[in-house]
């Protein structure tokens, strides 16, 4: 279900008809789209928190273009919103007040993959299991994953820093990018960072940049740091008979003195929900584990997943399940990421969050989850990168009737995750969704700094507006 989409006021369609006017004069016909089957697919992404459609839809392709776009759109009070695939999960490509999407998407080129220096330079609109792909054939590794990667951008995964499975060994997109080449929202172009390894000089804009989701200028060209490709993967499925023990598990896992690549959990309603669909769970398991393990030696890897598959068994594994071959490790991956299609077959609506605890509070977490939905009558899916304690925690129900109660249940799950000492987002970004709580883990003084800082980078405040920050009375 679509959240209702709260109500924000549109640019006026004046000022939309004098922009569009403008735009076809610095960009050809072809890259500005008004048409209704373009603007219904660029008013959602896949965050379910409503429908939002732009006046105009434009394709720039050069780093030239995007400044010309914003110069145009500042001068005549027209907001814009960047946005890659829109495969985001907080509403952030959403354009709330109208005006221009500006799709990053027609930049799409790896401009140079240097293996000597361990770089790659790219556009922003390259899909990240493109890059993936490219950089694997030379023997290069680029590690951030998000399970989106066959479509999401890497312009995207700057903006909302995007983590994902191998995020438990390699860390997320901010510890690749090395340098940007930045639009700000006044049309002035800027190089930020550096094409080398190591650089101190000057504020580290970069850090600011990667995970600014999209409210502080756009991503033109992105430099990222690699690293050499590991020779050898095994991923192994531990089975548990439940949530309680596959947590434990986990925290006993990372006290082993071994780091595995992924460590994802699925509990007992994911493992139903993916169960028979391409994959079959072995009868009695109640929840799984999946323990990826990387690096040079098969030996030392088949030793390594024998001991965590040992660990898991004190703490009520059933049984460790190594694949074979890629395919199995294929068919494995595919159930995982098949957990959130497949949820809503479970229940026709979901709200599915990403929330974060330190890691020896996972146990704790999923089990007041579990209760809080036993309490509420509510399905709650708890699934994803428990290994560094980044869960997806979904709430299932039935249909609108049930919306205040989800509404009470999604507050109840990010006020004991702050308790916990975790966050209220782990990758997703706060965007448009999760706004209104951001005041539940950060004290008024900072957010009001962060706002300071957004005036300050875009003072006419028409990129992306409303996004990320509470309305001020609530803050
Ligand atoms: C099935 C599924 C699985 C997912 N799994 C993961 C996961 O494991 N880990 C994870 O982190 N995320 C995950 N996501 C969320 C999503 O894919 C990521 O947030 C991704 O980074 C978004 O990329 P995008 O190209 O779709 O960006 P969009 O959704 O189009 O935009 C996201 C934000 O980026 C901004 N933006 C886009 N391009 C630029 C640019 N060039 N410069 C500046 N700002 C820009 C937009 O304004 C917006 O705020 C998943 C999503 C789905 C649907």
């Amino acid at each position: 279900m679509s959240t209702p989409a709260r109500v924000f006021s549109r640019v006026e369609p004046e000022r939309v008809e004098r922009a569009c006017a403008e735009l076809l004069r610095v960009l050809s016909p072809g890259q500005v789209r008004r048409d209704a089957d373009t603007l219904a697919a660029y008013a959602r992404d896949e965050s379910d928190s409503g429908v939002y459609p732009p006046d105009a839809v434009v394709f720039p392709e050069s780093t030239s273009q995007v400044s010309a776009v914003f110069k145009v759109c500042a001068a005549h009070g027209v907001p814009f919103t960047p946005c890659g695939a829109r495969s985001g999960k907080s509403g952030g490509s959403l354009p709330l007040k109208g005006g221009v999407a500006v799709s990053l998407e027609r930049m799409n080129r790896i401009r140079s993959i240097s293996a000597e220096d361990l770089t790659a330079v790219v556009e922003p609109g390259v899909v990240t299991g493109d890059l993936m792909k490219a950089v694997e054939a030379v023997g290069l590794f680029y590690p951030p994953d998000p399970n989106s990667w066959e479509w999401c951008t890497l312009g995207g995964n700057v903006a909302e820093n995007a983590g994902g499975p191998r995020a438990l060994k390699y860390g997320v997109t901010r510890d690749y990018v090395i340098g940007l080449e930045w639009v700000l929202p006044d049309g002035e172009v800027l190089r930020v960072g550096r094409r080398t390894i190591k650089g101190v000089a000057g504020y580290d804009l970069v850090g600011l940049f990667v995970g600014s989701e999209g409210t502080l200028g756009v991503a033109t060209e992105i430099t990222l740091q690699l690293i050499p490709l590991p020779r050898k993967v095994m991923t192994a499925l531990v089975v548990f008979p439940s949530v309680q023990h596959a947590a434990r598990g986990v925290s006993a896992v990372l006290a082993a003195g071994i780091l595995p690549r992924c460590l994802e959990l699925i509990d007992d309603v994911a493992l139903r929900a993916v169960d028979g669909r391409g994959f079959h769970f072995p009868p009695g398991a109640g929840s799984a584990v999946i323990i990826e393990v990387d690096g040079n030696h098969e030996d030392g890897l088949l030793a390594e997943l024998a001991q965590l598959g040992d660990i898991c068994a004190q703490q009520g594994a059933t049984q460790t399940l190594v694949a074979q071959d890629d395919s199995q490790r294929e068919k494995l991956w595919a159930a995982r990421r098949s957990i959130s299609p497949a949820l809503r077959a479970v229940k026709p609506h979901k709200i599915s969050e990403d929330i974060v605890v330190p890691r020896s509070r996972i146990p704790e977490i999923i089990e007041r989850l579990k209760a809080m939905g036993a309490e509420l009558g509510l399905t709650v899916a708890t699934y994803g990168h428990a290994g560094d304690g980044n869960l997806h925690a979904n709430i299932l129900y039935e249909g609108p009737h049930q919306r205040a109660l989800v509404e009470e249940a999604l507050r109840r799950m990010l006020v004991m995750t702050v308790e916990l000492g975790g966050t209220i987002t782990g990758e997703h970004g706060v965007g448009h969704a999760k706004r209104e709580y951001l005041p539940l883990e950060q004290q008024p003084a900072l957010i009001s700094l962060q706002r300071r800082l957004k005036t300050f980078f875009d003072p006419s405040g028409l990129l992306n507006p409303e996004k990320i920050f509470p309305a001020p009375e609530r803050s």
